[in-house]
């Protein structure tokens, strides 16, 4: 008899990591997929160009329901697992359904953290994670002019510029002094908020905190208050300010979770030799990772140890960043501020609106910040993740990959 397979979280790591299995070991489990969304599998990353007009729904499907049914994989979608009996090894969801396993996968991906200010529970106020999110923005501008987004980082970046092509008047509410620290410098910081100033006709109120989102009267928000006691006039506010990883369920499962549910290098959870994670909900060598790369790289190896050929092992994963939006090029990778016994190069080309920061420890790239221009930014990613010297390279580095004639 074939073993069971039973999958939480119908998003992109669950599925990335059933792909491989497929791939590799296609007869071993029957395969049951639990997804609390009513939707297939989609590439959630694209729901930015989504809001932005320049993709619709169903270009960003991954799997339709026909794949579910062609790979014998029952699908229950819309249904939230609500509890897992770990001694019966039975998954059951809201619904009532229930699923047995002898191998579980957790990948329920995280939820978006909301600020604690009164009002935020009124209605029109939004988060940018998923259709659901997308579709009632998409909404909201045919129907209402004045949108702030708190938040300027890559989400909140994406989400204002998308309501600004959709004919919103946006306003960006950013707590620090500049945008994007977590992957931008000041300088680098400057040139995209003069950019999206000027071509996506954003407004932005840098170093300023939120206080309240204020009634009309009718349970809709009409304005946010800043502590500065300034008001934003606002009838959509949508709340980018971060991502807590979704660990609710593996909490009541009593799997041992920090930030994340805690995995080791074969992404099983290290409280249960049966059960997986994998994606934003697991935490591996102290990392919780918010991006799709490391999630292939989990998937593979999950996948692989899953079909019993326990070889892999997933070591963690070096990160870059990027803006989905139109105009903007930028990629930033690894420690890019720098610090003590830390070197620069920079390349400053104001007139094209090209800036440069590539950070060397010890003769090696450790970090690099690229705004204006970031072609051939991959052969940085390369440098960075081999972490070999660049001592020779050291006079060209900064333009780039050296071309040989
Ligand atoms: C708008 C947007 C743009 C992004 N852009 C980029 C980008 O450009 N580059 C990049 O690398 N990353 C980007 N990301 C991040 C990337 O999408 C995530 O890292 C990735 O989707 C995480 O995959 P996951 O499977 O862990 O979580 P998810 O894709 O969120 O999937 C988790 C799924 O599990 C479901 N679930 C949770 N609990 C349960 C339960 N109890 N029962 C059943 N189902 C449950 C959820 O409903 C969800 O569908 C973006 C994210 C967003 C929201």
């Amino acid at each position: 008899m074939r073993q069971k397979l039973v999958v939480i979280g119908n998003g992109m790591a669950g599925m990335r990591t059933v792909q491989e299995l497929l791939a590799i070991a296609s007869g071993l489990y029957d395969i049951t997929v639990f997804g609390a969304e009513p939707h297939p599998h989609y590439n959630r990353i694209l729901l930015s160009p989504v809001l932005a007009g320049e993709r619709s729904l169903q270009d960003i499907v991954l799997s339709d329901w026909n794949w579910y049914r062609e790979q014998g994989i029952t699908l229950h979608a819309g249904r939230t697992v609500t509890q897992v009996d770990r001694a019966r090894r039975i998954v059951r969801a809201d619904d009532g359904t229930e699923a047995a396993y002898d191998r579980l996968l957790l990948a329920t991906g995280s939820q978006p953290v909301l600020l604690p200010v009164p009002g935020a529970g009124l209605r029109g106020v939004l988060a940018h994670r998923d259709i659901a999110d997308t579709e009632a923005m998409i909404e909201a501008a045919r129907t209402h002019r004045h949108a702030v987004v708190i938040g300027g980082g890559v989400l909140g970046l994406e989400a204002a510029s998308g309501l600004a092509r959709r004919g919103m008047a946006v306003t960006v509410v950013h707590r620090n002094d500049w945008l994007m620290e977590r992957q931008l410098d000041a300088e680098a910081a400057t040139l995209l908020r003069e950019t999206l100033e000027t071509q996506q006709g954003l407004n932005f109120r840098l170093g300023a905190q939120t206080e309240a989102l204020l009634d009309d009267g009718q349970g809709w928000v009409r304005a946010v208050r800043l502590t500065d006691g300034s008001e934003l006039p606002a009838d959509l506010v949508v709340m980018a300010i971060g991502i807590r990883p979704h660990i609710a369920l593996a909490q009541q499962m009593r799997l041992h979770c920090e930030r994340g549910i805690v995995v080791s290098d074969t992404l099983q959870t290290v409280t249960d030799g049966r059960i997986y994670a994998v994606g934003e909900c697991a935490q591996h060598r102290g990392v919780a990772y918010g991006l799709v790369a490391p999630l292939f790289e989990q998937g593979r190896v999950a996948a692989n140890h899953l079909a019993q050929m326990g070889i892999g092992r997933y070591e963690g994963s070096t990160v870059s960043a990027k803006l989905k939006v139109t105009g903007v090029e930028l990629l930033s990778a690894g420690d890019f501020m720098g610090g003590e016994g830390t070197e620069q190069l920079l390349l400053r080309d104001p007139d094209s609106g090209v800036y440069r920061k590539l950070v060397l420890k010890d003769e090696r790239l450790i970090g690099a910040c690229l705004y204006g221009d970031a072609e051939g930014g991959g052969w940085y990613l390369d440098l960075l993740r081999e972490g070999r010297s660049v001592a020779e390279l050291r006079e060209q580095l900064i333009f780039g990959e050296p071309v040989h004639g």
